[in-house]
């Protein structure tokens, strides 16, 4: 087992590794070894966040990591949802890219690079079935560990590229002799897909019963998951933006990334559940927290991310959930009002007498649009 089976832990190698180690999946649950923690970790981070690297990293060995990577995809064949396995497969192959590019830049720093902890473009090419497919352009200059031109058969192209929008369509690409021209992030993008198809293969798991062994053995686990991702109140459309109503938690928030510091998974997840809740786009919430830690790009992503089954919003955890996680602190004894964030909000848009504008009315007249 090396570094590497833990940081990719899709690829062949790290799933011999898995077997090599002898440990029984079933007796790693019922023991609560910290790889069900780090597994319950990986799906909460993919769900909420869009990635699976962990917020404490020092705290698991190799082998936690590597182990967490089996116990995830059973909590996430367990949510029995659709769109949680498709966000968890995009969220290890985001991931999985970031590490290579990583790696890539270490390659050209001795320095960094650990060779049983990294990963070379070719190697994953040819994990993901890719090998002969992809080539480097030769007839351009370039330097061999980083070259910024690459030719992808037409065939492999179109397969990777569905669904990624019009600018990847062929009629708006190079071709030539049977192939495609990509630049290097374009070929990040289209790997991407690749991995993302690579870990949910084969997902969710047939025949698991929740009642029974490994699953019920999860119970507690998959109780937290179902909690943060399932709080739907029962509110209204709500259509109107007026910080001055937002509950406590949420300005909290919003003064924290303010302040410039960055904002944990959950936080971050529980703010942009809150604005898209109340009616906001991505652009508008992009205005909206201009001036915080929280980067156009993430909210971007993380709005994109808040889609849940059926085209439907993950909503804001409730009240008690983020008062697990230190996020709500109960001011004013808000419970009595509502259980829930959108909901304590609504009521506030109810019973205010003071004469509000929507931040967007206000941001368009200052725009002078
Ligand atoms: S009680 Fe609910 S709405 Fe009020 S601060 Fe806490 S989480 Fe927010």
């Amino acid at each position: 087992m090396t570094p590497r089976d833990a940081r990719y832990p899709f690829l062949a190698a790290a799933r011999e590794a898995v077997t090599e180690t002898g440990v029984d999946l079933g007796t790693l649950v019922a023991t609560d070894e910290p790889a069900v923690d780090r597994g319950r970790e990986r799906v909460e981070r993919a769900l909420l966040a869009g990635r699976v690297d962990s917020e404490t990293s020092d705290e698991w060995r190799v082998e936690d990591e590597l182990l967490s990577y089996p116990i995830a995809r059973i909590l996430v064949s367990l949510l029995d949802s659709p769109a949680a396995v498709e966000k968890y497969a995009a969220a290890e192959a985001k991931t999985a890219i970031e590490r290579l590019k990583d790696d890539l830049e270490a390659a050209g720093s001795e320095l960094r690079s650990t060779p049983d902890a990294n990963l070379d473009r070719e190697t994953l090419i040819a994990e993901l079935g890719l090998d002969g497919a992809i080539t480097p352009e030769a007839d351009t200059p370039q330097p061999a560990a980083a070259p910024e031109w690459f030719w992808i058969e037409v065939g492999t192209y179109l397969d990777l590229a569905t669904g990624l929008g019009d600018d990847w369509r062929l009629v708006n690409r190079e071709l030539s002799d049977g192939q495609v021209r990509v630049d290097r992030e374009e070929l990040f993008r289209l790997l991407r897909a690749a991995i993302r198809r690579r870990v949910a293969e084969g997902l969710p798991f047939e025949g698991l019963d929740e009642d029974e062994g490994i699953a019920a053995e999860l119970e507690a686990e998959l109780t937290d998951l179902r909690r943060l991702l399932s709080e739907r109140p029962a509110v209204g459309e709500i259509d109107f933006v007026a910080r001055e109503l937002f509950p406590p938690c949420i300005e909290n928030l919003l003064q924290k990334a303010e302040e410039g510091v960055e904002l944990e998974a959950v936080e971050g997840f529980t703010l942009m559940a809150f604005l898209t809740g109340i009616g906001m786009d991505a652009d508008e919430i992009v205005a909206f927290c201009r001036e915080s830690s929280l980067d156009p790009d993430g909210i971007r992503y993380q709005i994109e991310y808040l889609q849940a089954d059926r085209g439907t919003q993950y909503p804001p955890p409730s009240c008690e959930t983020l008062s697990t996680y230190g996020i709500c602190h109960n001011e004013d004894d808000h419970w009595k009002v509502a259980g829930h964030p959108l909901a304590y909000y609504q009521h506030q848009l109810e019973t205010t007498d003071q004469n509000l504008v929507d931040w967007r009315e206000q941001a368009a007249v200052d725009s002078g649009k």
